[in-house]
């Protein structure tokens, strides 16, 4: 059977989507995020389903997005990115979030200990007991992404908080990469250490929140056709395989 097709759209195969294990116990989750949207597009389903566990979920956002090509046209693009956080925020039951104002585009070049203060501090206030954050590559290789994940790591260093990496299954890369011309970084099954089922019911009310980003934007929705109703998730810091 090929893997990327005759099945629909799903490239995982079924063993891929049935080893399913539970979300790790937390009570206080602070994502920690580049831009807005990070937390709809990449984290959406994975921050409704703490929610729905009733684990209380924050987000830090460390620049309001104003560098993306999409709704370049726009001059307030930066605000517009701003009040649709606050929506997909609601939308995703996030009880408290900060969007800082660092350049769109530039976070690579903030001095780190600075922005780890952001997590430090915000995650104290918050209560947080476990940082969630895009991979170590970024997700796309994008220089913020990557930051931002800089950021939590180095914080839960600090602090000594788990830290859980969002990751895109390899062969969703590879076929997101070939369709439309992304540049997404997979992870193979043996780098995975959970993997849960989602409802994306609220992620998707969050990611059309984001209405700049969102419309006419086709790569969100070919990823969750993709991945379907899994996500895969590293341990960066702490978590039963590094204890
Ligand atoms: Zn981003």
């Amino acid at each position: 059977m090929d893997r990327l097709g005759r099945q629909g759209d799903r490239v995982l195969e079924r063993s891929e989507r049935t080893s399913v294990t539970a979300l790790p116990r937390a009570a206080s989750v602070l994502a920690v995020c580049a831009h807005p949207d990070d937390e709809s597009f990449g984290l959406g389903a994975l921050l409704s389903a703490f929610d729905e566990d009733g684990i209380k979920t924050s987000v830090l956002c460390f620049t309001r997005g104003e560098a993306s090509a999409l709704g370049a046209e726009r001059e307030d693009l930066a605000s517009v990115r701003a009040a649709e956080f606050e929506a997909a925020a609601r939308v995703l039951r996030v009880r408290r979030q900060r969007l800082l104002s660092y350049p769109d585009g530039a976070l690579a070049g903030v001095d780190l200990d600075e922005l780890v203060a952001h997590v430090r501090r915000f995650g104290s206030e918050v209560g947080a007991d476990l940082l969630l954050a895009f991979d170590e590559g970024g997700i796309t290789g994008h220089p913020d992404h990557i930051r931002a994940t800089q950021a939590a790591t180095r914080a839960a260093d600090a602090d000594g908080y788990p830290v859980l990496a969002w990751a895109v299954p390899d062969e969703v890369a590879r076929a997101l990469n070939e369709e439309l011309g992304t540049g997404f970084l997979g992870r193979r099954r043996e780098e995975i250490d959970l993997v849960v089922t989602v409802d994306r019911s609220r992620q998707i009310q969050a990611i059309a929140c984001h209405r700049s980003q969102s419309a006419g934007n086709p790569v969100p929705r070919r990823r969750m056709e993709m991945t379907g109703l899994t996500e895969w998730m590293r341990w960066l810091r702490g978590g039963p395989t590094a204890q």
